[in-house]
């Protein structure tokens, strides 16, 4: 064990996922590229965890940021005005597709979700909330209580009255065999009864378009805006929950959601906006948001250091046509990709743009294998590529390169993840 990893052992706690065997260490990154303390280089594939969207060291987010950091800080969100967070509201607002939006900045996803949760159970005046089946929503009580997977939450505590929804659980044994429309129409009786005899005063569904810890799960096209006909019938809020999926990020839509179709009342965002600094925040309908009243101060929330990179990053995404970049390399990572269902111990190949993932299975009982997972992240590794792993058995490698990956490195991580599939499928 290296020194830095027992010392992180002594007094970090035991749950904190360090990914390898071997934990690297990194200390610089350029682009789309990190390198670790012994000097490797690698193509990150993970961006961080989908938080360096722009990629490492990208001097328009560095030069705002230092121009604020010149400037003296003042690192507060509330009493004074702050200029950059007012346009950059002004911005996510209009760019959300949400009527008469307002946007309330926080630190980070969790707390985004906490805000949006609060939002819609006051402006209902109910404790009842719809939620995903596999999703993951945060660390906090709220957001714990309202994630869809056991191994995600350590407590059955919860401040909400909580039901789960379908979903992304096409595969289960109650809808095998069905049709996508089958399943769809399967997921909004169940929703229809869930609503008619146990859940009578539903505030919102929170959702995200794609499940991002749980494994890029991807609900089938026309489920979410089933839901959102049956919802409107009934008054209950739609929050989508954009950690993982907005900026452009999918390739079709600025946010995830509308790739479904669906314009919610409230959007939750973080990770990739501040290009690796803090910063998250809520996009809502403002007569919503304007209800949250007293409440709606976080101290950090919007300081002028997270803004000046938000909006440095914001400005990029939508300067170089970034979306358009993520859909045009994620199809030929993806097209490329595909080859790998022929192997006895892939499941599942599924993406959509910069977004996409591989799921391993066991080839003898066809059960999710994390160990193959595991052995697919230490191959890439090898090859110089680093990955993120997920899903609700932990079985699946998720991807998320930066936005501004270029096709030479797509081609180039494609084909070492591609490589790092079939060698550990071989030895399966
Ligand atoms: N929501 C989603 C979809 C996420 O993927 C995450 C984190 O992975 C969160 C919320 C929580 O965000 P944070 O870790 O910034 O609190």
């Amino acid at each position: 064990m290296s020194e830095l990893l027992s010392r992180h052992r002594a007094v970090m706690p035991s749950w904190l996922p360090l990914y390898y065997e071997s934990p690297l260490e990194i200390t610089s990154g350029k682009g789309a590229r990190v390198t670790d303390a012994d000097g490797n280089t690698y193509l990150d594939f993970f961006t961080g965890i989908v938080t360096n969207m722009l990629g490492y060291d990208v001097a328009e987010v560095r030069e705002a940021v230092e121009r604020q950091l010149a400037k003296g800080v003042v690192h507060t969100s509330t009493l004074y005005l702050i200029r950059s967070q007012v346009e950059l509201a002004e911005k996510i607002a209009r760019l959300s597709g949400i009527p008469d939006a307002k946007v309330f900045f926080t630190n980070s996803g969790t707390e985004a979700n906490e805000t949006a949760l609060l939002l819609a159970t006051y402006a209902r005046g109910s404790d009842e909330v719809l939620a995903m089946r596999g999703s993951y929503h945060g660390r906090s009580f709220g957001t714990v209580a309202v994630t869809g997977n056991r191994a995600w939450k350590n407590s059955s505590l919860s401040p909400l009255n909580v039901h789960y929804l379908h979903g992304t659980d096409h595969a289960s044994p109650a809808f095998r065999g069905m049709t996508d429309q089958e399943y769809v129409e399967a997921c909004v009786a169940d929703l229809r009864d869930v609503l008619d005899t146990t859940a009578p005063n539903v505030a919102c569904l929170i959702a995200e378009p794609i499940q991002g810890v749980g494994g890029f799960a991807m609900p089938p096209d026309g489920l979410y805006a089933a839901y959102k006909e049956v919802l409107d019938e009934h008054g209950i809020l739609f929050v989508s929950d954009e950690v993982q999926t907005a900026w452009g990020r999918t390739g079709t839509s600025f946010f995830g959601i509308g790739d479904h179709g669906v314009t919610p009342d409230a959007m939750t965002f973080a990770k990739g906006l501040g290009n690796g600094f803090a910063v998250g925040g809520v996009v809502a309908r403002g007569d919503l948001m304007d209800r949250l009243g007293a409440l709606g101060v976080a101290t950090f929330g919007g300081n002028p250091v997270s803004m000046a990179a938000a909006g440095a990053t914001l400005d990029y995404v939508l300067e170089h046509d970034l979306q358009g970049n993520a859909r045009r390399q994620g199809s030929l990572i993806l097209e490329g990709l595909k080859a790998l269902t022929a192997l006895p111990s892939v499941r599942d190949v599924r993406g959509r743009g910069l977004m996409f993932a591989v799921e391993m299975a066991d080839p003898a009982t066809g059960a999710p294998s994390p160990t193959l997972a595991g052995g697919v992240l230490e191959a890439a590794r090898e090859r110089g590529l680093l990955v993120g792993k997920g899903g609700v058995h932990g079985n699946v490698l998720r991807m998320a390169p930066p936005l501004t990956l270029s096709q030479e490195e797509a081609v180039e991580g494609r084909d070492a993840l591609l490589d790092a599939v079939r060698s550990v499928d071989a030895g399966a």
